[in-house]
């Protein structure tokens, strides 16, 4: 039988079959519900793998649940109140079966705030993803998963020293940098960023998004942005959603992040890019 450890390959790293595998993520038609209360209606996006999809919009007009949705992070699917389809690299994540626990390996999640186990060390931290997803590895392989995912996250040169520190003694940069690397310790095929330096100062966010620039072209990346700039600087494609009081959370608009931003098929979207909301 196959060991575990051969089926663990970071992304970017050459799989045994030759060639890096990137999946892309597509929803088709997800609307949602809290209760009687639509947030999201028939929301339709191709994320394109290897690339960087930016999702922008006001607050409330459900970003945050539509990752939540892509990942099966949502507690919404149980209480009903979900429509559609995702599907990651074109197989529908939603299908009976499909355990959500593996969904979350493949499609990970960093937080607007760093969550880290702050009592426990950075190696566990890193590791504790493989344990979570319920991954054996050889200890040598998992000192080498640590390692390279630190590398990734670009916080290796600053912990590698120091590794059996608690989570909670970094900086909150540091934090989101460990987060990043707890998430690609396990190999994910995406990763979903929701608002990932919204609690950060500007070096830090900085770091963050070369960290972005880096990992991209190895994974499917969708991050959710208020920084407009931030969107422009990181993302390939780009998402405008929008809400209004008696309306559910839409896509506007979906293109090119150049196109996007520079040259806007809806008025809507001329509006909020420019600040004008
Ligand atoms: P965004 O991330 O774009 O700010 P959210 O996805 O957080 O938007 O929220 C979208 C809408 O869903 C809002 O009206 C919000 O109040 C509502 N909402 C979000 N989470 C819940 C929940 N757990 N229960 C009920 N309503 C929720
Ligand atoms: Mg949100």
């Amino acid at each position: 039988a196959a060991d575990a450890t051969d089926t663990i390959v970071l992304p970017g790293v050459e799989r045994p079959s030759g060639g890096t595998p990137l999946y892309g993520l597509e929803s088709r038609g997800v609307s949602a519900w809290f209760g009687t209360h639509k947030v999201l209606d028939r929301v339709s996006l191709t994320m394109q793998p290897g690339q960087v999809t930016a999702l922008i919009g006001p607050s409330g007009c459900g970003k945050s649940t539509y990752l939540r949705i892509l990942n099966r992070m949502h507690e919404m699917v149980r209480t009903a109140g979900l429509a559609g389809e995702v599907l990651l690299d074109g197989e529908d994540v939603y299908a009976p079966g499909r355990r959500p626990a593996d969904v979350r390996r493949r499609i990970g999640m960093v937080f607007q705030r760093p969550n880290p186990f702050p009592g426990m060390s950075l190696y566990d931290n890193v590791a504790s993803g493989l344990k979570l997803a319920g991954i054996k590895v050889s200890r040598d392989h998992r000192d080498h998963l640590v390692q390279s995912s630190l590398e990734r996250a670009g916080l290796w040169n600053e912990v590698r020293n120091r590794l059996r520190t608690p989570g909670g003694s970094l900086s909150g940069g540091q934090q989101q940098r460990l987060c990043i690397a707890r998430s690609l310790a396990v190999s994910p095929d995406v990763l979903l960023m929701d608002e990932p330096c919204s609690a950060l100062d500007p070096t830090s966010t900085r770091r963050v998004e070369e960290t972005i620039a880096e990992l991209r072209g190895r994974l499917t990346i969708v991050i959710v942005t208020h920084n407009m700039q931030q969107a422009q600087r990181v993302s390939q494609s780009c998402a405008f959603f929008l809400a209004t009081h008696d309306t559910p959370g839409r896509i506007v608009e979906a293109g090119d992040t150049e196109q996007v931003f520079g040259d806007p098929a809806d008025p809507r979207t001329a509006d909020y890019v420019n600040g004008r909301f």
